[in-house]
């Protein structure tokens, strides 16, 4: 499966160079700050789940909730191999249960639901369980009356689950529907990539959709609409910057201004104070270089 987005490609290789997969410069890996980004042209490199939550949430503020959900292969489903086998390698490879985190956490002092999809976990894929993680984190916000932030990164509904899977996409724009009903709030960043019942779904339903630059944001992928239509598909099709320009990303943010930037946004939907996150994140950058 080397072939496919989903397969190893998608990984960070090993060695201590990278090829950038935008650019082709040979990156050092010592360049590689944590923000994964090309020094030559400032590709954004796949994150992990874990990493995503470690550059954007206070530290030490991270509660994980609903981490031992495993999945149920109640179809049992078998392609090339069975899914449960597939589910255990999963779960091996990533050490985590599923392909969604959540919990809460706190962005520049202010308590957030807080919710990333890992890609590394079967492509970020949705079954059951990511739908019931991402509902939960939904009625969690509604409960305590906070924020909800969703970091998305996804192929899509989860095939070996069949209409089991399409079903969360319901059930997640139900909750979301019920959430924003009694005033919640809701941020969805979207990230390279973000495709199917995924995008077709919560990820965007949110007040105010972010994307990193460059990802890969669509429906149907755009080989298969090319072939549909029989036409040749506009420059930069289903990217960011292209959907920034249709109306359907607000605004596109980069990795390393995320957190100031979810921080600004956070303190104007809850009568924080902006200025104070505008003064700490400039110490940072001073601190920094
Ligand atoms: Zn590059």
């Amino acid at each position: 499966m080397a072939w496919t987005r989903f397969g190893k490609k998608k990984d960070m290789p090993g060695g201590l160079w990278i090829k950038c997969e935008s650019c082709a410069a040979m990156i050092f890996r010592k360049e590689f700050s944590a923000y994964r980004l090309c020094p030559s042209c400032g590709h954004h490199f796949g994150l992990v789940g874990m990493e995503r939550v470690d550059l954007t949430v206070d530290k030490g503020s991270f509660e994980e909730l609903w981490s031992d959900l495993k999945t149920i292969d109640r179809l049992q489903f078998v392609d090339r191999q069975p899914y449960t086998e597939k589910l255990e390698k999963a779960i091996k490879k990533t050490g985590r249960n599923e392909a969604m985190i959540t919990g809460v956490a706190k962005i520049h002092g202010m308590e957030v639901a807080f919710g990333v999809m890992d890609f590394s976990f079967l492509g970020g894929s949705m079954g059951v369980v990511v739908g019931e993680k991402v509902t939960r984190l939904v009625e969690e916000a509604k409960k305590r009356s906070i924020p909800l932030l969703i970091f998305c990164a996804s192929g899509g509904a989860r095939m070996h689950e069949g209409a089991l899977s399409l079903m969360q996409m319901a059930k997640t724009c139900g909750a979301l529907k019920q959430f924003a009903d009694e005033g919640g709030f809701y941020i969805s960043i979207l990230t390279d990539p973000t495709t199917g019942g995924v995008t077709a779904s919560f990820a965007s339903v949110a007040d105010v959709i972010l994307a990193e630059p460059g990802a890969l944001i669509g429906f149907a992928g755009p080989r298969v609409i090319a072939t549909t239509l029989k036409q040749e598909l506009p420059k930069g099709f289903q990217r960011s910057e292209f959907l920034l320009e249709k109306g359907q990303v607000d605004h596109i943010v980069t990795r390393e201004k995320m957190r100031y930037e979810l921080g600004r946004i956070l303190a104007y939907a809850t009568g924080g104070d902006a200025t104070a996150i505008l003064q700490e994140e400039d110490a940072a950058e001073l601190a920094g270089s």
